[in-house]
């Protein structure tokens, strides 16, 4: 089979490198690819917003599967496209991906199935959402309502900080994004994240992780799209995650179907885990990157034989995936700036030697220069390394960061802290 995988990032490096394995990949097309999806893929340019452009491809090269990466596309409505002419699409409808791009679209779901989360009040300008913060009191969470690249949320300790976030939306700083809010209750507790594959109907699992948010180590400074990541998550034992299952996923896929709009694709929950059980703080309607990274190099069955499963209604029939009971950690090495402006350009070497040991890196922001790759983002390597335990998939992971030799950028040094504090305990 024929498959076009949409996207650049680590997320889709991971995820060309394992649809590659396949014995059912024929070809692999990428649009628009990086240098180290490119060893696997063929990379396109090719203009995503236009529906029309991707279609049109997909006839010329006869795609029978198309990957969805990341979520503006979903958020845009390209897989209803596709569908709408008969393509195999991983990754739901415009309808079902509200679910990452509307907030208050969630918050309401989540009310009329009785799903655990924070409390909330949707609110459209300024005047609501100030009184709505006098009803929760600090800390209290605020957030734009759309697809913000994570830079729509605020959690305020202070009602000062709560009042500016509000200004800040309903001044206009997300656009179209911040047209509307949510004002939510603070919740407390550690954060996990949970995947499941779903068709509309069957559900399965497939597996945890935990990301590092902040920029630095200890987890200061500002939030990133992710600086690390581990899976599986300790923390959301198998009870935990039963109970994700039954409590959140299985009834939001039901009212989801019931409601005229069925998911398909993989749904990413953000979870809190809170004295009273797992909550949800966010849904996202594709794989998390960097989660994505470590979930795949952990992955023992045929990816494309799950995606595929998924697009076209049969997961009831085929194998739930396999993962080893080992842990995969990533470290994201960044270029120096991010997450403000990265510096760009800088040269990298060494990811031969960081993988002769077993590791395995992913690029994401990285170019070709004159046959040199080079930092062209914010984030550029995903270096991720298996262990018996998170202290040894950490130890092994920073052992090939030490091997790279990339001047200009920068990782934490402590990702999968909370684990390795844990295990030495
Ligand atoms: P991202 O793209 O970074 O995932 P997002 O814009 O989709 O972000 P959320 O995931 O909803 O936003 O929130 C970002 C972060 O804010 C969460 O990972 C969590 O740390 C914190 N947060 C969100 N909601 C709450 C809440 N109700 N209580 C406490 N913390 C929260």
């Amino acid at each position: 089979m024929n498959i076009l995988l949409l996207g650049s990032g680590g997320r889709e490096h991971a995820l060309a490198w394992k649809l590659a394995q396949s014995p059912q990949c024929d070809s692999l097309w990428a649009a628009p690819g990086n240098p180290g999806i490119a060893e696997h893929a063929t990379c396109v340019t090719l203009d995503v917003a236009d529906h029309a452009a991707v279609l049109a491809f997909c006839e010329e090269k006869v795609i029978g599967l198309v990957v969805i990466g990341p979520e503006a596309p979903l958020v845009d409505g390209l897989a209803d496209s596709l569908r709408d002419r008969g393509f195999a699409v991983f990754g739901p409808s415009k309808a079902a991906a509200q679910l990452e791009g509307s907030k208050g679209f969630t918050k309401d779901l989540c009310a009329r199935a009785n799903i655990p989360t924070g409390g909330y009040e949707r609110v459209a300008n300024e005047a609501d959402a100030l009184a709505a913060l006098q009803k929760f009191g600090a800390p209290v969470v605020i957030k734009a309502d759309g697809l913000a690249a994570g830079k729509g949320v605020t959690v305020a300790m202070t009602m000062a900080e709560a009042e500016e976030a509000v200004r800040d939306i309903f001044a206009g700083r997300f656009g179209e994004a911040g047209a509307e809010a949510v004002i939510e209750e603070f919740l407390e507790g550690e954060e996990a994240s949970f995947f499941a594959l779903t068709d509309g109907s069957t559900i399965v699992p497939f597996a945890s992780a935990q990301d590092h948010k902040r920029v630095g180590d200890g987890d200061t400074g500002p939030n990133t799209g992710g600086m690390g990541a581990y899976s599986p998550a300790p923390v959301l034992t198998a009870d935990l995650a039963g109970e994700a299952m039954t409590r959140i996923i299985a009834p939001t896929v039901r009212t989801l179907a019931e409601e005229g709009m069925p998911y398909s694709g993989v749904l990413f929950l953000g979870l809190m885990l809170t004295r009273d059980g797992p909550k949800l703080i966010e849904y996202n309607c594709r794989f998390g990157d960097p989660e994505c990274q470590v979930m795949l190099l952990r992955l023992e069955s045929d990816l494309v034989e799950l995606l595929y499963a998924c697009a076209e209604n049969r997961l009831a029939a085929i194998q739930p995936p396999k993962f080893s009971d080992n842990t995969a950690l990533t470290v994201v090495m960044a270029a120096k700036g991010y997450p403000g402006t990265p510096e760009k350009g800088g040269t990298i070497d060494g990811i031969a030697a960081a993988e002769a040991h077993g590791a395995k890196v992913f690029q994401a922001g990285t170019a070709l220069k004159d046959g040199q790759l080079v930092a062209s983002g914010g984030r550029v390597l995903n270096v991720t390394a298996r262990g018996d335990s998170v202290t040894e998939a950490q130890r092994n992971a920073y052992a090939a960061v030490d091997a790279i030799d990339f001047p200009t950028g920068f990782c934490r040094r402590d990702i999968g802290w909370r684990e390795v504090a844990r295990e030495t305990r």
